[in-house]
């Protein structure tokens, strides 16, 4: 199936995301139908905070992206079980963020380049991985939902008060999207 994406406003992007048991029921179907998701909505991740469920993961898909040094990215498709970012190091860049939660909005965010991170996968293998340019940064955004953070926190107080009325407006579900969505307090 193919989840409503919870837009800006709903409280479970802002909590911090419970760890995941081994035997937590159909959590390959979820994984399936997270992927779906991001897939018909052109998004290159998806934590499950925003398909409504407080929990640690996220999937990544970013095959199909648009960038220079396409071979960068070439089958980086995962799905990140319990992921934990041991150290972020190497300078700060700037990238053009957007999320499917705050539809039509895009900023400067700026991260650090170089991202270690531990998790599992879908088979419970435990992974160490070290990545850098653009896998870091989708890791950095996706990782930034368990903990209740979005992208828009990261951007300057100007700039956040310069996008705060259309961050009210897509609370309220005054927004144009391809894909479906959950605002609060709606059914
Ligand atoms: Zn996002």
């Amino acid at each position: 199936m193919i989840y409503p994406i919870y837009v800006y406003g709903n409280s479970v992007l802002r909590k911090k995301a419970q760890k995941i048991s081994k035997d937590f029921e159909d959590l390959d179907l979820l994984v399936e139908d997270m992927f779906k998701t991001m897939d018909s909505s052109e998004g290159v991740g998806l934590a499950a905070p925003q398909v409504g469920m407080d929990i640690q993961l996220f999937v990544i898909n970013a095959t199909d992206i648009d960038v220079e040094d396409e071979e960068f990215v070439e089958g980086f498709k995962q799905a990140f079980i319990n992921p934990v970012v041991l150290e972020e190091s190497g300078k700060e860049w700037a990238f053009n963020e957007g999320c499917l939660s705050i539809p039509g909005v895009r900023e400067d965010v700026n991260r650090k380049g170089t991202v270690r991170i531990q998790y599992y996968d879908l088979e419970w293998n435990f992974h160490d991985e070290v990545l850098d340019g653009i896998k870091a940064r989708i890791v950095q955004h996706e990782y930034d939902h368990l903990q209740g953070v979005m992208f828009v926190d990261r951007v300057s107080p100007l700039r956040k008060r310069l996008l705060s009325a259309r961050l009210t407006a897509i609370s309220k579900g005054k927004v144009e999207t391809d894909y479906k969505i959950k605002i609060p307090h709606k059914k």
